[in-house]
């Protein structure tokens, strides 16, 4: 039986009160983790609150994930915990760019990582997350794809798609992009019988030793499925923290030094609190951009 401290209680209680729905993304601290409905990636989120009949919902994690949220559940009250909670990557990439390369590259079509604002995806052709961006690309019905905005996400598929041309944008998640081919060499010569899983936002000369490389959801199965007992992570420290609880029988190694999203640390336990006792911070959009996002998301679901 799982014990809560003294906020959390207070948290679950406004949950319960207000009947919220509480979603939180993995890399988010494990006390937030522990008092949400669901722990998933950022478009699982989205599509949870698609499926739920709570009209309010929490987005423990940052603001692409709750405008991803808004987009697919336009009539539902959305919150954020914590405003000043970005995604540097998604920042990275702005609508004007994304306009800029399709005039630079007029036969190309704009696949967007889902790990972006709203008004990029609104002028992209179709989104796509890290697990299902080789299949989408593949099927792509275009000779050439402008990729934003992730280098490394974008390079790892473009290798994989060798008949299509890609135009990379050169956007990158500085905590993923901080492994170091030296910090995965170090691990692996630390650990030799260790399987490496790691996330394809990494760079190529460290994504190119992983024994698995997958989103985060797909190293956490792994993880949990495989006879594997010794793993090392290439990912958020979260993820690190979060396996070594749940699997005490295994020996889960992270690479290297922590590396750590710290926006994803200002979604508090006090932040969500305040969230929800107030109320704040709504998600809202304009119009034509929710619409617009929309359309880019429902092509790569349908993809
Ligand atoms: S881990 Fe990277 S991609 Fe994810 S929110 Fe943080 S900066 Fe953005």
């Amino acid at each position: 039986m799982e014990s809560f401290n003294e906020l959390q209680q207070e948290v679950l209680r406004l949950k319960k009160e207000k009947n919220a729905l509480i979603l939180a993304h993995y890399y988010v601290p494990l006390e937030v983790q522990d008092v949400a409905d669901a722990v998933c990636d950022s478009f699982a989120m989205a599509q949870k609150a698609v499926r739920a009949e709570n009209d309010l919902i929490v987005i423990c994690g940052v603001r692409f994930m709750g405008e991803s949220a808004k987009i697919l559940s336009p009539s539902k009250t959305v919150l954020l915990p914590s405003l000043d909670a970005g995604c540097p990557m998604a920042d990275m990439v702005t609508p004007e760019d994304v306009l800029r390369l399709r005039a630079e590259h007029p036969g190309a079509k704009v696949m967007c990582y889902v790990n972006s604002s709203a008004a990029v995806k609104a002028v992209s052709d179709v989104c796509c997350t890290s697990s299902s961006a080789l299949r989408i690309a593949k099927k792509l019905d275009c000779e050439e794809i402008i990729f934003v905005p992730d280098v490394h996400l974008g390079s790892f598929v473009a290798a994989k798609v060798p008949e299509k041309k890609f135009w990379l944008h050169d956007g990158f998640c500085p905590t993923h992009h901080k492994i170091s081919e030296a910090d995965v060499l170090a691990a692996k010569r630390a650990h030799p019988g260790a399987v490496f899983t790691v996330h394809p936002e990494c760079k190529t000369d460290v994504v190119k030793y992983g024994d698995l490389v997958g989103s985060t959801a797909e190293i956490l199965d792994f993880a949990r499925k495989t006879e594997t007992d010794e793993i090392l992570i290439g990912t958020e420290s979260e993820i690190v923290a979060r396996l070594k609880r749940e699997l005490p029988g295994k020996k889960i190694y992270g690479v290297g030094s922590s590396f750590v999203c710290p926006n994803m640390k200002k979604v508090t336990l006090e932040a969500l609190y305040e969230c929800l006792r107030d109320e704040k911070y709504k998600v809202e959009l304009p119009e034509d951009e929710l619409r617009l996002a929309r359309e880019s998301l429902d092509r790569m679901v349908n993809s």
